[in-house]
């Protein structure tokens, strides 16, 4: 194989396995443990790209599921891929948008070949493979995409958990050799294709000069099952992914089981490699798992609860380590509260505006309070990993 798809750097590893390390990807370095705000639709809901980069967020995700079916993959890989499309330079990930064809679209249909489905918006009819999965995401040109993998519903008996997962391990080889075949093929790799012939200049279509290639990770599956979880992760590092993902958490079990289930697996990935936990969590989620060492999470719940007048703040503004507290905005108590959300936090909204005005816009239903919310939110996840990070490093 020619050339590599990512470094990743250990500079320090802690008696619990939390990881201090530098991801190097073809749009620039990302210090891990990250979290990774999500941009559905190549947009992180309600905020601006340039108060995402103040914020400090290292990477994004977009859905492949959701730019596939508008406004179409093969519009913004003419636009340059979704970095140039949405005027983002950092690194991002994309989902192989196995999670929503299972969870979203509508009737359907699973064969080994793939997946054949309605879509949410219009009932039209359309089908996944793990080919066409990478197919789209390379045409995104995302610096991280993802190996097209079937969600088993939960709960699930053992033996359906098992014959998913076998065909999870299928679609991953499929992935894998698509992606080793194609992956010089990004909207900004490619020579003489769709962005330039339209006379847009290269320089701003280009990341940094970069040897790596965009990379793909391996989704491990299994369920609840701890044989299944162990055999999932065997299987998938005997392909040999750049990364590997831990999949179909945070889907309504009890949070020890979450736990249990990402200790268990991450004993059996290899320790020299980024591992990722998708979905999850709440920030006290996010700062233990980053402890026992994955790398990369994210999740929508900082945008999401902002959009419901859901704040987190530290219980003691002054200690940041202390207890995360849910704060809904929406409460009389808040209406003559001249103080800021959390005392303790940096952010721009902190910074500027009062728990009564950000309660007179949510009750006003202001768009501005849906965005002012979704900062601080933001705010206080990256935060929480930039104090992981320090600590990660000095143990
Ligand atoms: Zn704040």
């Amino acid at each position: 194989m020619v050339g590599v798809s990512l470094r990743f750097d250990i500079s320090n590893t802690t008696a619990a396995g939390g990881r201090r390390a530098e991801l190097n990807l073809p749009h620039g370095a990302v210090q891990t443990p990250v979290f990774m705000p999500v941009g559905t639709a190549a947009t992180v809901k309600a905020v601006e790209q340039g108060v995402i980069e103040a914020l400090g967020a290292q990477i994004i995700l977009a859905n492949t599921y959701h730019l596939y079916l508008r406004p179409g993959h093969e519009l913004i890989a003419r636009a340059g891929g979704v970095h140039r499309f949405m005027s983002w330079t950092r690194p991002m990930l994309t989902d192989s948008g196995g999670f929503q064809v299972f969870s979203l679209a509508k009737l359907r249909k699973i064969t080994e070949d793939g997946v054949e489905f309605r879509s949410h918006l219009d009932g039209s009819k359309h089908f996944f493979s793990p080919e066409h999965s990478m197919a789209v995401q390379i045409a995104l040109g995302a610096d991280i995409m993802m190996a097209f993998d079937e969600c088993v519903e939960t709960p699930a008996s053992w033996e359906r958990t098992r014959d998913s997962m076998a065909l999870t391990h299928r679609w991953a080889e499929r992935s894998r050799a698509y992606w080793v075949e194609h992956r010089h093929e990004t909207p900004w790799a490619r020579e003489g294709t769709g962005i330039r012939e339209q006379g847009i200049e290269e320089q701003s279509l280009l990341p940094p000069p970069s040897p790596l290639f965009p990379s793909l990770f391996g989704i491990v599956q299994g369920g609840m099952y701890r044989d299944l979880r162990k055999e999932s992760a065997e299987r998938l590092v005997e392909m040999d992914f750049p990364g590997y993902a831990i999949g179909g958490l945070a889907v309504g079990e009890p949070r020890e089981v979450t736990r249990e289930m990402i200790a268990l697996t991450l004993e059996h990935l290899p320790k020299d490699k980024p591992r990722y936990v998708m979905g999850v969590g709440y920030p006290d989620e996010i700062e233990e798992y980053a402890r026992m060492g994955v790398d990369m999470m994210d999740c929508v719940l900082p945008t999401r609860a902002g959009r419901h007048g859901l704040l987190f703040v530290r219980e003691d503004p002054g200690d940041r380590a202390s207890a995360v507290v849910r704060l809904n905005i929406k409460k009389q108590d808040n209406s003559e509260d001249q103080g800021p959300i959390d005392a303790g936090c940096g952010c721009m909204v902190c910074q500027r505006y009062s728990r009564a005005y950000l309660r007179h816009l949510f009750s006003s239903g202001e768009p501005l309070g849906a965005t002012l919310n979704s900062v601080h939110n933001l705010a206080f996840y990256l935060e929480t990993m930039t104090r992981v990070r320090a600590s990660l490093a000095s143990e």
